[in-house]
Parts: C-alpha cells; sequence; structure tokens
C-alpha cells in the first residue's frame, strides 16, 4: 500500500495545492494532507487548526485523503504514520534547488522514504499563498486563486485586521 503525505504551510490551501491534493490522491492509496507546525512562522495569517478546517473543506469529497498537522522533522512523522511516500509540487525552476534538498535529506534520514514531485498546472505556475495574502490584503480579486469554500475566510481576516 502507497501512503503518502503531502506536507506544507497551507497559510492558506490554494488551487495550487488542491490541484496537486487531486492528482496525487489518484497515484496512491492514502494521502495525509498534513499541516507543517512551524515555529519559525510565527506571521501565519490562518491558526493550525483554521488551516486544517479549510484543508478538510475543499477535500471531503475525496473519499482517500486525510487531513492533520505535525511538529518537527518530516521523517519522524512519516515513521509514526508509517508513510512512504512524501509528496511535494513543483512550480518553477526556484522551488526545485530546495525541493531537491530537502527530498534528498529526508531520504538519508529515512532510506525508505521516496519523494515524488508533481509538476504544477500551468494556471497555477505563478500561485503561491503568499501572493494570494498580498492580493487579498490590497483589495483584489482572488477568485481564481483560491477554493469558493474558503475565499470568504480571507476576505474577513483580512477585514478584521484593518478595524
Ligand atoms: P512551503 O513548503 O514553502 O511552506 P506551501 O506550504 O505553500 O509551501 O506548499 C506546500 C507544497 O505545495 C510545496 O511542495 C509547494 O511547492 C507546493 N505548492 C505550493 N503552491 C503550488 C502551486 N501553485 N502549484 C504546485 N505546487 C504548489
Amino acid at each position: 500500500m502507497i501512503k503518502a503525505i503531502y506536507p506544507g504551510s497551507f497559510d492558506p490551501v490554494t488551487n495550487g495545492h488542491l490541484d496537486i491534493i487531486k492528482r496525487a490522491a489518484k497515484l496512491v492509496d492514502r494521502l495525509i494532507v498534513s499541516v507543517l507546525e512551524n515555529p519559525h512562522k510565527s506571521y501565519a495569517l490562518f491558526t493550525v487548526e483554521e488551516r486544517i478546517a479549510h484543508l478538510k473543506q475543499v477535500t471531503k469529497d475525496i473519499g482517500n485523503v486525510e487531513v492533520s498537522s505535525f511538529k518537527g522533522l518530516l521523517v519522524d512523522y512519516a515513521k509514526q504514520i508509517d508513510a512512504n511516500v512524501v509528496i511535494r509540487g513543483l512550480r518553477a525552476v526556484t522551488d526545485f534547488e530546495s525541493e531537491f534538498q530537502m527530498a534528498l535529506t529526508n531520504r538519508s534520514l529515512m532510506q525508505e522514504l521516496e519523494t515524488l514531485f508533481i509538476p504544477t498546472s500551468i494556471e497555477y505556475l505563478y500561485l503561491s499563498s503568499s501572493t494570494l495574502k498580498e492580493v487579498a490584503m490590497f483589495g483584489g480579486n482572488i477568485c481564481s486563486m483560491i477554493p469558493c469554500d474558503i475565499k470568504q475566510d480571507v476576505l474577513d481576516k483580512f477585514a478584521k485586521q484593518g478595524e
């Protein structure tokens, strides 16, 4: 059985992430989308719980997807849940170097853990959670960047911050 983990910040989940989730779910038996509780990202827009709720909402119709969160090393979490594959999305070449480094590091720590890179769909090539947040902060239209279900949450969050 292939049990894969798709780790990330997902602050918030974008259409680029969702595209990777849908495509990865077709390749593996079980896909665990897991929010990294990153102590260095204290400037996060959404709490880990909010990000988990968003991910659950947008993946509710995909049968083999579960959502979780983890702290610390990815390899430790992979061992804990018995995952043997890591899914990562690749956008431009700029993603490549750090992703490659991370994949090799993880494999040196856990030989049986393979990283599977899925290239982005062309329409999401320039999409990241930070771009989305910047557009939303200045009142731009984020409809094509984010799943409809959570768009309002992003707009509300910025409206609250502006009060
Ligand atoms: P980070 O790991 O930098 O915190 P994210 O949490 O936003 O990044 O993303 C998690 C994973 O999703 C990474 O592998 C990232 O490359 C990938 N990803 C992010 N945005 C896209 C996109 N638009 N298309 C494809 N993959 C993406």
